[in-house]
Parts: structure tokens; C-alpha cells; sequence
């Protein structure tokens, strides 16, 4: 009811125990900032930049998207907003940057690979970001990383734009926005120890980490029934990713479609997450189920979860969990 939804917003998401388990919202539009508070989300923990490049011809400039950016980010009143760089090709293809997809446009150049073969486009998106962030607190994601490598170049350009302001004595916001990686390609979640040296925080990307763990094309309707994000070998991943991530001291969420459905909350949270991000309508009911959890109880269960040779054992132990 629309009473108990209100009654959700306001209280905390922290488990029976104590703990809090931080619930943000992922955006595509900007229109869609209107539901994030109302929801109750601590912050955005996913702005997808792709509308931006979308259904246009022209490439958007840093103006434009500094503009979009403050909005954002003043509309969340001093709650973190992270913004991720472009993630298009694949399935999502930008008209304004006239790319043509290869005969496998998940594995093609898309996402920080399109954007390193780009700089000029990072260094825009960079130089946006940096000046709404004057507006309140801002983290920098980059999508679908798979080496070390591309981690360094993208943290190259941010050090040269960041630099260029100086020179040109422009205003830099206090503190610069960390720069995160989304773990969503099986290498980056099994050398997650090694990002962890060069990244301020991961983001768990489900969707993709499923289609490239599993080599189902999120799209291809002839193998959507294979699709499992309950497969052990998308568990493992995410458990050793978030294991490197605490290793680290480095914060770590979880912003696929797995983070919004409160049947996985408790294993989630057991395997070491502490924030998820989803689409706002989400939030109430995820964090309904987080004030239900113990972190034994949950930890039991993920372990337990960890054990199983297939996803339809793990499902059945995710339905007769019962966090009490
Ligand atoms: C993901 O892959 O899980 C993700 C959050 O990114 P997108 O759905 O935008 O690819
Ligand atoms: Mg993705």
C-alpha cells in the first residue's frame, strides 16, 4: 500500500543486526530523477549516459552535459551520483557516432574500449562530470573493463583534463570523483584483486557479467531461457570480485538486475555486498527484505548457496531462505 511505501522511505536499510546495506537507484532518462528520492535511495549509483549520444546526429558537447550532469546531482542533494561513461555499442548503438556493428557487437568496440580509441569523447564526458561536481558529490564508472591497462589510460585522461582546469584556471570540485570500474566481463571479475589496485570502487555489472559468463547474447531470443544469473560459475564471480574488493578496502556494489529482486538480497548480502542499485520502484521492497537478514543467517546461506552444482538447487535454496 501506498501508506506502508511511504512508512519504507523513511526508515533505514539496516539489517536485524545492524548493518547497513546502502540502496541506490540506476537511471537511464533524466526524467527518471523524480522517483529516486521519492523511493527512498540514498543515491544514484547508476546514470547510464548512453540517452545522451542517442537518437541525434551530433555528438553532445561538454556544456550539454554538464548541464544534465548538475541537474542530477543538485536534484540529489548531497547524495552520491555516479556516472557512468559511455556504454554503447553491443546492443546499444549511438547514431551520432556512426558505428557500425561487427558480426559480434557484445565482443566489438563498445564501452571503455570505444571510448579509449576515442579520447576526445572521454575527455568531454571527463571535463562534464568535473564541473557538475562542483554541485555535490559525483564517482566517475567505467563500463565493461577487462585489463589493468584500460583502467590506467582512462585515469591518464582524468589526470590531463583535471590538469588542463588548473592550467586554464578553472574551478575543480573538492574531491576530485573517484574513479570506479564495473566488473561485468568474467576477466574482470577474476583479476578484480589486480583492478582493485588501480580503481576507488567496483560496481557488479549482473546483466553482462550473466551474457559473457554463460556466452548468451542478452538479446538473442533462441537462448534466453539459458540466461541464469544463478549459475555458480555468476556466483563465484561475484563472490571473488567482492572478496578482492573488501581485500582492498574498496567499496563494492552490485547495479544488474540481480540487486532489485529481494529473493536475492540475503545472498547478496552474504556474499559481502553492502550496496545495491536498481531501478527506484525496487528500492521498497529490497529494503523490506535487508531489514530482515541477519549476517549469519546470511552468510550460512551463501555458503551454502556456493555449494550447489546448479542453478535450479540454488534456486530452490533461495526460495525456502528464510532470513529468521
Ligand atoms: C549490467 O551489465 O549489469 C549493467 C548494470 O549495465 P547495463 O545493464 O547498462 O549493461
Ligand atoms: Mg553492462
Amino acid at each position: 500500500t501506498r501508506r506502508n511505501l511511504q512508512r519504507l522511505r523513511d526508515v533505514p536499510s539496516v539489517t536485524r543486526d545492524g548493518i547497513a546495506v546502502h540502496l541506490h537507484a540506476n537511471i537511464e532518462l533524466p526524467a527518471e530523477v523524480e522517483g529516486v528520492l521519492q523511493a527512498g535511495a540514498e543515491g544514484i549509483g547508476l546514470v547510464r549516459s548512453e540517452f545522451l549520444y542517442m537518437n541525434r546526429e551530433s555528438l553532445p558537447s561538454e556544456d550539454e552535459q554538464a548541464a544534465v550532469f548538475s541537474t542530477l546531482i543538485e536534484h540529489m542533494k548531497g547524495r552520491p551520483v555516479t556516472i557512468r561513461t559511455l556504454d554503447l555499442g553491443g546492443e546499444k548503438l549511438g547514431d551520432a557516432l556512426g558505428i557500425k556493428p561487427g558480426a559480434n557487437p557484445a565482443l566489438g568496440l563498445r564501452a571503455v574500449r570505444l571510448s579509449l580509441t576515442r579520447p576526445a569523447l572521454l575527455r568531454t564526458q571527463f571535463a562534464a562530470v568535473l564541473r557538475a561536481a562542483r554541485r555535490g558529490p559525483a564517482r566517475i564508472l567505467l563500463p565493461m573493463v577487462c585489463t589493468v591497462e584500460e583502467v590506467r589510460a582512462a585515469r591518464a585522461v582524468l589526470d590531463a583534463v583535471v590538469a588542463d582546469f588548473r592550467a586554464a584556471g578553472r574551478p575543480l570540485p573538492d574531491p576530485i570523483p573517484p574513479l570506479g570500474v564495473m566488473i561485468e566481463v568474467p576477466a574482470a571479475a577474476l583479476s578484480a584483486d589486480a583492478l582493485a589496485r588501480e580503481a576507488d570502487f567496483f560496481a557488479i555489472g549482473t546483466n553482462d557479467l550473466t551474457q559473457y559468463a554463460l556466452a548468451i547474447d542478452r538479446t538473442d531470443e533462441a537462448v534466453a531461457h539459458l540466461y541464469e544469473p544463478l549459475h555458480p560459475a555468476v556466483l563465484r564471480l561475484i563472490h571473488f570480485a567482492t572478496g578482492a574488493a573488501q581485500a582492498a578496502g574498496i567499496p563494492v556494489s552490485v547495479c544488474g538486475e540481480m540487486a532489485g529482486d529481494p529473493r536475492l538480497t540475503p545472498l547478496l548480502f552474504g556474499l559481502g555486498v553492502r550496496e545495491l542499485s536498481m531501478a527506484s520502484f525496487a528500492i521498497p521492497a529490497v529494503k523490506q527484505r535487508v531489514r530482515r537478514i541477519t549476517q549469519p543467517a546470511a552468510e550460512r546461506h551463501a555458503h551454502r548457496v556456493l555449494g550447489q552444482p546448479d542453478a535450479a538447487r540454488i534456486g530452490a535454496l533461495i526460495e525456502s531462505f528464510d532470513a529468521g
